[in-house]
């Protein structure tokens, strides 16, 4: 384990979900704060850590921040499973084992971390995560609840007990169609925009024990930090702070960071840059569903075919497992002949460096929550295809409030392949994607804005530094 090299520093541990899009905030989390005077202990699982060095080659990789001259030290522990289990196909066994044999873990190490010297005194967990307050408790730590979706949806899941008391969640008559307008801070929802969880009428899945137990727990957060801008969610992010101490200090993304950027990907990166090199400019869509989402061999078979149809150039990420069985027998006969070079279809890429590069004008995404902070800040709209979760919520912000991109499905259900070749062209070239270009353009300027010297969220991170550095003293 490496030494800890400054005693007077202050000592936190950060344990992040073992999904990427938990992950890649975490890591920027960790970074910012060591940057502000925290030793941060950064800690994997096992299996994060296999996935990333196999996805490095196994090249030497065992202190994934050594490079940033911080003082980070990284661990890995066991979620319980062993290597070879399938945690993406087996998920809700996953789940149960992250409720039920996970906390053990994080116990183990915490309290061989809090006999170092200097001893943590803060606790940096996921607020999906069902341990972080009891541990945080039981061994004297502040808590602090680390948010990684947009505050509307945080809101949302702390107004549980509102929904349902409208029949809007977990209710025997789940017919309630009404317009969700009596959460504060939320101007109006329609029901079919509620996260998937809070949709489903099976309430007895682990998941919604773990929400129920995860989000009782955020209530008594000593501190929620949020990967979200203020000026993004200025109605949501108003209510939150009258209810607890809460800082908004997203985006959180390499692109700002000074030091050199660590990566822990889950799976190897194909390098794009060569195709999208001799491609015109604002000519490619790129399309991705994220690290964590399933898709079915229906809907990315008439993906596929609106791909072919429309015509464009593409790069599409078709990662390991997005269905259950090999992505090659999913995509439909002859596709990749068909296509030629006109498209590149991938198992993983570099999202970032792949948006930001000036031939890609359209990202057709599962609207996770990263992927459209992501598009945002290179200012590249998006074609909307929400699969689970928060994704669901955060297609109507794009769409409905801030108009920065447009649906692949009206009605959730995706419709035939000429459709998508249709909703395709749209949001590549004529009227409406001139519009969604310019609104984005404002929006994109709220993040900018945000991350500059006054910004707020450069603000709010320098208010939870100095005030979480008060409560440890
Ligand atoms: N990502 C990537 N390469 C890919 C696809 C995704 O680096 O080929 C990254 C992306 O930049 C983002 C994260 O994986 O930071 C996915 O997070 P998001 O919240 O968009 O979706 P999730 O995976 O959580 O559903």
């Amino acid at each position: 384990m490496e030494k800890i090299q400054n005693p007077k520093k202050p000592h936190i541990i950060i344990i992040p979900p073992p999904f990427q899009g938990h992950i890649n905030p975490s890591i920027q989390l960790t970074l910012n704060l060591a940057s502000k005077g925290f030793i941060v202990t950064f800690i994997n699982t096992h299996s994060t850590h296999h996935h990333i060095t196999k996805a490095n080659n196994y090249k030497q990789y065992d202190d994934v921040f050594a490079g940033s001259g911080l003082d980070i030290s990284y661990r890995t522990i066991s979620d319980g499973f062993p290597l070879s289990f399938d945690r993406s196909l087996h998920r809700e066994q996953f789940m149960v084992g992250r409720v039920h044999v996970f906390p053990a873990h994080v116990e183990e190490i915490v309290r061989e971390l809090v006999d170092l010297e200097p001893r943590p005194t803060c606790l940096v967990a996921d607020t999906f995560s069902t341990w972080g307050y009891d541990v945080a408790r039981k061994y004297g730590l502040v808590f602090v609840s680390f948010w990684t979706q947009p505050a509307l949806v945080l809101t949302l899941y702390l107004h549980l007990d509102l929904l349902k008391k409208n029949g809007h969640y977990d209710s025997k008559d789940n017919s309630n169609k009404d317009t969700i307008d009596y959460i504060p801070g939320v101007t109006s929802l329609k029901p079919r925009d509620l996260m998937s969880f809070l949709q489903e009428t099976d309430t007895s899945k682990i998941m919604h024990w773990i929400i129920h137990k995860a989000f009782t727990d955020a209530k008594k957060a000593d501190f929620i930090i949020c990967n979200t801008v203020e000026e993004l969610e200025p109605g949501p992010i108003s209510v939150l702070k009258e209810m607890q101490p809460i800082y908004a200090i997203g985006p959180l993304f390499p692109s700002h960071f000074t030091n050199p950027a660590v990566e822990m990907n889950l799976w190897s990166e194909s390098d794009c840059s060569r195709w999208l090199n001799n491609k015109p400019q604002g000519s490619v869509l790129y399309a991705s569903f994220g690290s964590y989402a399933h898709s079915n061999k229906q809907d990315i078979e008439t993906i596929a075919n609106g791909l072919l149809l429309s015509g464009l150039s593409f790069i599409w990420v078709l990662r390991p497992g997005i269905v259950n069985s090999d992505v090659t027998e999913v995509l439909p006969n002859g596709f990749r002949e068909n296509v030629g070079n006109r498209g590149l279809v991938v198992p993983w890429c570099k999202q970032n460096a792949v948006l930001s590069h000036s031939v890609v004008g359209g990202f057709l995404t599962h609207c996770g929550w990263n992927s459209i902070l992501e598009s945002i800040w290179v200012g590249v709209p998006l074609l909307c295809f929400p699969l689970v979760g928060d994704q669901i919520t955060n297609r109507k912000m794009v769409v409905e409030d801030w108009k920065i991109g447009i649906n692949l499905c009206d009605d959730g259900k995706l419709g035939s392949s000429n459709e998508v070749a249709q909703r395709i062209k749209l949001l590549m070239s004529g009227k409406t994607c001139y519009e969604l270009r310019k609104n984005i353009e404002q929006v994109r300027k709220k993040l900018e804005n945000a991350l500059s010297g006054n910004g707020s969220s450069q603000m709010n991170f320098d208010k939870f530094v100095t005030d979480v550095k008060a409560k440890i003293d």
